[in-house]
């Protein structure tokens, strides 16, 4: 996430406080932001400030995909988050996903929440949740995206490493989570 400029490192949440990340608040800028300081879960959705931001709406347009999955890094059993600011049909469609997801990891043994995230109106508590790029992508073309989470590409004491890695020949002890999320999204498309 980055150092501010006495070197302590930013952490979450605090390290969307300012954004862009840019100019005095920066000591090195970290992974969450493109090179010109923009964390791309947070652009300015009417007006994109990365090309990037512009290039993902632009593919998720003209794909259109039945589901889009951002993959997340965190310290705590996989999840599948909820998307804020969309209709509540696809809010039970995220849900729904997450529960036989979480129903195939434990099939696979591998660690899993109980249920999905919790169908609910938006902004009911404060802070509210944001509109971010889930968010955004689903206004773009009307499919289901949502982020999940897990330990991949982080290490913490924890929890075991996992990758998203295809290759089967992973020997190292590390968990191949991405697959199941593939098995699980072809069989709620029904294909
Ligand atoms: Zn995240």
């Amino acid at each position: 996430m980055g150092t501010q400029p006495d070197g302590t490192d930013y952490v979450w949440p605090s390290v969307k406080r300012y954004h862009p990340m840019r100019g005095a608040v920066v000591g090195t800028l970290g992974a969450y932001f493109n090179d010109a300081g923009v964390n791309l879960m947070h652009d300015e959705w009417f007006q994109p400030m990365a090309e990037e931001t512009r290039g993902f709406l632009r593919l998720a347009r003209e794909e259109a995909p039945d589901f889009i999955v951002s993959l997340h890094s965190h310290e705590s059993s996989p999840s599948v988050e909820p998307t804020a600011c969309i209709p509540r049909t696809v809010k039970e469609t995220i849900r729904a996903f997450a529960d036989r997801l979480y129903a195939r990891y434990r099939v696979a043994g591998l660690p899993a929440r109980e249920a999905g995230p919790a169908v609910q109106e938006d902004g009911a508590a404060f802070p509210p949740p944001s509109f971010n790029l889930a968010s955004a992508l689903h206004h773009t073309y009307g499919g289901t995206a949502f982020i999940h989470e897990s330990t991949a590409g982080a290490r913490y004491k924890s929890a075991p490493e996992v990758t998203h890695e295809t290759n089967p020949g992973s020997t190292n002890g590390t968990v191949r989570r991405a697959p199941v999320i593939r098995d699980r999204a072809t069989c709620t498309l029904g294909t």
